[in-house]
């Protein structure tokens, strides 16, 4: 084992702080990794605060982050894929059995044994995972993926989350050029999921609480911006949706959004608002319209991700802070005041 500096929080209500945690050292199998940049994402804040309590209670402390890229530091003697001084990047997940019907498919995600990158039990210390928050990590090499070269490596921390998270459903409900895509809510997920969606050629409809963001939408790839509390100019996109992408971190009316739909239009939901929420059936029944959720995505469809960044030259549009103000960040979140995704500089990590 070896000592990381890293920033945790002690409970819910405490604000990250500076500690020291444990690290692995790497065995054969493993990548040791300097991590350069670190995404903040929503479900950090979630998993912080204990929001999901009744689906993943938090253990604490909790050392957040799941955005992860960084430089090799060590690599154990059967890893093939990275030498020292690569660039390699972890996102949500750092193992799952490899052998189940899910892992089989490429969708480690879905793995009952997988494990998250933070606040899951750690079968090799015993403990609970440590996450991106720190100046190192160690992960099995399967699940360290490769940046392309051209990407600016602030910006594509967010890729491992916010990117795979929004590319996977745009491509399992076939968005392709002639299809008409709705994105709710412009915060880390929702400006990857713009991106994506002007890139495969659809014609974007970004719905969004905040005004001021109008011009960054359009540039960022939308075609048209609906400020969704004026319910007039949402209802002028009734029945026209083929699928519409739900990022939304809070409580709101995802029926609305269902009744946008056109007949065998899906809506996806990837934001994780703590709390459940009704659903109108007849919205569903009448047009055979379907709702459902998607996690990340498989390690092999996160490097085609991140492949698919490289060829388009695609990154997050970051805010690049120090780690000290990451307690401040959290709160901006909570105001929807994020242009569009907050990247740690870890080295402000020898700061603390
Ligand atoms: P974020 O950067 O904070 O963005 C959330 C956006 O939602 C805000 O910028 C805002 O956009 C909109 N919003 C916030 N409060 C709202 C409200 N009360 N009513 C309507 N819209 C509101 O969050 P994120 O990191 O993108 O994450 C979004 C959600 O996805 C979180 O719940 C997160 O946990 C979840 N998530 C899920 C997965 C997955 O695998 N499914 C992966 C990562 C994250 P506007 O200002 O444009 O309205
Ligand atoms: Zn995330």
């Amino acid at each position: 084992m070896f000592n990381a500096s890293a920033f945790s929080a002690a409970s819910p209500s405490s604000p990250l702080a500076s500690t020291t945690i444990a690290r692995r050292d790497p065995t054969e199998n493993d990548v040791q990794i300097e991590i350069l940049f670190c995404g903040v994402c929503h479900s950090d804040l979630h998993q912080v605060r204990d929001e999901w309590k009744s689906v993943m209670p938090t253990v604490y402390p909790c050392v957040p982050g799941h955005e992860i890229v960084g430089r090799v530091t060590k690599v154990g003697s059967a890893v093939s894929e990275f030498k020292v001084g690569d660039i390699g990047a972890v996102g949500c997940m750092v193992d799952s059995d490899g052998n189940c019907p899910e892992c089989r498919r490429n969708l480690e995600q879905f793995c009952q044994n997988c494990t998250l990158t933070y606040n899951s039990p750690d079968k090799h210390t015993g403990g609970v995972t440590y996450g991106g928050y720190s100046d190192s990590v160690v992960v099995d090499q399967r699940f360290v993926l490769k940046v392309p070269s051209n990407l600016d490596l602030a910006g594509a921390a967010p890729l491992l989350c916010a990117g795979i998270t929004t590319y996977s459903p745009l491509h399992h409900w076939g968005v392709t050029k002639g299809k008409k895509v709705g994105v709710v809510g412009l915060g880390g997920l929702g400006h990857m999921g713009v991106k994506f969606a002007h890139a495969l050629g659809a014609h974007v409809v970004l719905f969004t609480t905040s005004p001021n963001k109008k011009e960054d939408a359009l540039r960022l790839g939308a075609d048209e911006v609906v400020v969704s509390r004026d319910t007039n100019e949402v209802a002028k996109h009734a029945g026209s949706f083929d699928f519409i992408l739900d990022a939304v971190s809070a409580d709101h009316d995802v029926n609305s959004y269902v009744s946008l739909l056109r007949v065998d239009g899906n809506l996806t939901l990837v934001g994780a608002p703590e709390r459940p929420f009704p659903v109108a059936g007849f919205n569903l029944i009448m047009g055979r319209r379907s709702l459902s959720g998607s996690a990340i995505g498989g390690i092999a469809e996160t490097q085609e991700m991140l492949d698919f960044c490289g060829a388009h030259n695609i990154t997050a549009d970051v805010e690049v802070i120090p780690i000290q103000k990451v307690n401040e960040a959290y709160e901006r979140l909570l105001k929807s005041d994020v242009k569009y995704r907050f990247s740690i500089d870890m080295a402000s990590l020898k700061n603390s």
